[in-house]
């Protein structure tokens, strides 16, 4: 058997290594096995130096002419290579040795490979790998591709290629089992798994190399499809033990219909039937698991609104989370207007409120007295103890990633749940520093839920009851995330989108503009505004500096109010305090500010339906999410509303094209579709660095097309071969993903 052998048994495996293998999440020969190269690099040819063009990765031959060191920001050795049909490149170091910079004689020639840039002086390669040869007598090319691992410092691709060779010679004589039934019959006209790992490994001359490298080869097509189902095995499993727990059953609300009636507006059809399947799901004695999609203004809040009554008239407890002060603030706003007229007690919590209003608001809380409580998802931060608590409503979650939410619901679970431990650590869990924070507000929130549940104790019938009942979770997101990825990040949620904006919005007008009409735009701007117009300007982060972002939006309102003095400008950015920030909302909002200036704290769910224009600079910085709810802001009552997007040239290819799918639609899902082609899942979803969606093959992007496949699959797996579905997590996800045990 495989698993006789462990990582200490391979040669070259001392305590050092074995703890570098493990940061890589490499515990067993089978993970060995199990961690596939990322790329191929394709040694096998040499491209004439003359033939190279730009984001090719390329192996080519040259004559060194000259080196050079150059002083600047950073020092850096430049050595310019040439060849006899006329090719030029420029080879760019910026770390070596003085020793390195010698060997670099004019009149020998290298081998190198790397990725082709433009640089100062033409074609240039930065850090490429390199030999001397003998152009006389050049050592042959590789016979076939090379794989490249992800590493750690200090572990690098030969160490790791040394030991993945040694557990091949184990796999050959120890093959592992096939883990997909017989009836996938998609997997089974692919090559067998261990036939699939030699030619991932170590692809020979003959497979087709073509393929590999563009991982379209049967034998990468047989384990993404094996990763994806066992992807989508996990989020299976989940679902079905949050739908195996128990929640209070809410019953039908009349002050929910009593709102309705009393709103200015009626309701559209698609709030109605998102609105329809959310009581639904309320009204049943398990957990509701619901995210609901809606492009920006769709009417979300309303939506979540009404859900909240339906669980206080039912006599529970309702939290409301937002991810940011303004937003929590909006909340707070929206729901009092519309839940105190029915007599619906709110509480509110802010970080910065003075102790004793916050007393005040935990004591409300903690008696039961507020029924819908509202704030940022820092409200948990604290140990808020609930009386009974039956709905956590989370909004505009799109901004956490799959942990981040996953936490979050937890959370809202540990609430009610009694006695349970703080999660324990694993080992991708301390990389983010808010999920940190997150964390100890889980392990906080769950001595306090304990510490509430003794003093409290008395009716013990109550207690048994409580400590099995898990609130219901709603989930809301503005930005629209294409199906596919849905799927995949959202698999163990059910879905409800809001795909019909209220009637009479007319859709956003949007124009691209070189930054040279600058100052042509403040103009109309102004014009505007003197015609009543209230207007953004919105200064995206153009250094990772929460100041240099901060001035840049100041430097803007100055040359606003120096030119136009009458103009009323409000300035916004993250470094304001939050109550300085509701003064200026607020002021907005009455109108007592014809323009804003803000940075991108203005992104996430601001309403200011009287605000119809809106001017984003450094557009090309942007993520076309970003933009899309950044111009959200707009469009939100019945005028035109118009965008600007501001660019600084000159623009790339993609550049162009992202701005002008701007120019096109507004359509949320279209955007996102193409966000997704541009940017990878991983940026979407903001989970890049959590691990969550880290997958040791599949690529969302690349492998869309077998997401449905997986999923019918691992239905099947889960329903009716529990021991094969048990391994597959095993074998894919083992340590890495920590949420199957949510
Ligand atoms: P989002 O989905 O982006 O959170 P909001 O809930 O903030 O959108 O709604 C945007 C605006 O539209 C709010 O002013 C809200 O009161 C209004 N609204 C919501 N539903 C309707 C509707 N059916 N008809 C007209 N206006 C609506
Ligand atoms: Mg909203």
């Amino acid at each position: 058997m495989l698993d006789t052998y462990t990582l200490a048994n391979l040669k070259g495996v001392g305590d050092k290594q074995l703890e570098k293998l493990h940061k890589l999440g490499l515990f067993s020969v089978q993970d060995l096995l199990f961690h596939l190269p990322l790329r191929y690099q394709d040694k096998t040819r040499l491209t004439p130096l003359s033939d190279i063009f730009i984001g090719q990765e390329a192996q080519v031959e040259g004559e060194i002419f000259s080196q050079q060191l150059t002083r600047g920001r950073k020092n850096s050795l430049l050595v310019k290579l040439h060849s006899a049909d006329g090719g030029l490149l420029t080879l760019r170091f910026f770390h070596f040795h003085f020793r390195q910079a010698q060997q670099f004689v004019r009149g020998k020639t290298l081998r190198v490979f790397g990725e082709v840039r433009s640089g100062p002086n033409g074609y240039e390669m930065v850090h490429p790998a390199y030999q001397f040869i003998d152009p006389q007598d050049p050592p042959p090319l590789e016979q076939t591709l090379t794989p490249t691992y992800p590493t750690t410092e200090g572990f690098g691709q030969a160490s790791l290629l040394k030991l993945i060779k040694q557990a091949l010679v184990l796999l050959k004589q120890y093959p592992l089992d096939e883990l997909l039934p017989k009836e996938q019959a998609l997997a089974h006209q692919l090559p067998g798994l261990n036939r699939a790992l030699f030619i991932l490994h170590a692809p020979q001359p003959d497979d087709d190399l073509h393929l590999i490298k563009q991982f379209k080869h049967p034998a990468q097509q047989r384990l993404i499809l094996e990763e994806l189902i066992s992807h989508q095995i996990g989020l299976q499993q989940l679902r079905q033990l949050e739908k195996s727990r128990l929640a209070p059953s809410l019953p039908p609300s009349r002050l929910a219909n009593s709102l309705i009636a009393s709103l200015p507006f009626a309701l559209t059809h698609a709030q109605q039937r998102v609105l329809q399947e959310i009581r639904s799901d309320l009204s049943r004695h398990h957990p509701m698991q619901r995210l609901v999609q809606g492009d920006v203004g769709s009417g979300k809040t309303v939506v979540a609104a009404l859900a909240a009554i339906q669980a206080a008239e039912a006599g529970y407890q309702v939290a409301v989370m937002a991810p940011t002060e303004i937003l929590a603030e909006q909340h707070k706003q929206a729901f009092e207007e519309w839940l105190q007229p029915l007599g619906i007690e709110t509480a509110w919590l802010n970080g910065k409120m003075k102790a004793a209003e916050k007393r005040y608001m935990l004591a409300k809380i903690e008696s039961g007295e507020a029924k819908v409580v509202m704030g940022t998802h820092a409200l948990f931060q604290e140990a808020v103890n609930f009386n009974q608590l039956g709905l956590v409503i989370i909004d505009e979650q799109h901004r956490f990633g799959v942990h981040q939410r996953l936490s979050l619901q937890q959370k809202g679970q540990k609430i009610v749940l009694e006695g349970e431990a703080p999660p324990t650590d694993s080992p991708d869990r301390d990389v983010l520093p808010q999920f940190k924070a997150l964390e100890e507000t889980e392990a906080q929130l769950a001595q306090g839920a304990n510490e509430h549940r003794k003093s409290e104790s008395n009716t013990e019938m109550r207690q048994n009851r409580l400590s099995e009942m898990h609130p219901h979770q709603l989930i809301m997101t503005a930005t629209p995330i294409p199906r596919t990825l849905a799927m995949t990040a959202y698999g163990d949620l059910d879905l409800s989108i809001i795909d019909e904006l209220p009637p009479g919005r007319k859709a956003i007008e949007t124009a691209v503009l070189n930054n040279s009409k600058r100052f042509e735009v403040m103009e109309h701007l102004y014009a505007k505004c003197q015609q009543g117009v209230q207007a953004y300007w919105v200064c995206p982060l153009i250094e990772e500096s929460e100041l240099l972002h901060a001035q840049a939006a100041e430097v803007t309102a100055n040359q606003f109010t120096e030119r136009w003095p009458d103009l009323r400008v409000g300035l916004i950015h993250g470094r304001l305090k939050g109550e300085q920030k509701a003064l200026v909302m607020d002021a907005f909002k009455k109108h007592e500010l014809d323009l804003l200036v803000a940075t991108t704290v203005i992104e996430v769910g601001v309403n200011v339906p009287n605000a119809s224009l809106m001017i984003i600079e450094n557009a090309e910085r942007l993520g076309l999410a970003q933009l899309h709810q950044l111009r959200g802001r707009v469009g939100r009552g019945d005028k035109q509303s118009h965008c600007v997007l501001l660019y600084q040239p000159p623009l790339s290819e993609t550049g162009k094209a992202r701005l002008n799918i701007m120019r096109e639609t507004t359509d949320g899902f279209r955007i996102a579709e193409e966000d997704l082609k541009i940017r990878g899942p991983g940026e979407i979803l903001g989970t890049r660095q959590t691990g969550g969606l880290q997958f040791r093959i599949a690529d969302l992007r690349r492998d869309a097309e077998w997401i449905a496949a997986a999923q019918q699959a691992a239905e099947n797996i889960v329903a009716h071969h529990s021991a094969l579905a048990e391994a597959l997590q095993n074998r894919w996800i083992g340590h890495k993903i920590e949420y199957q045990h949510a």
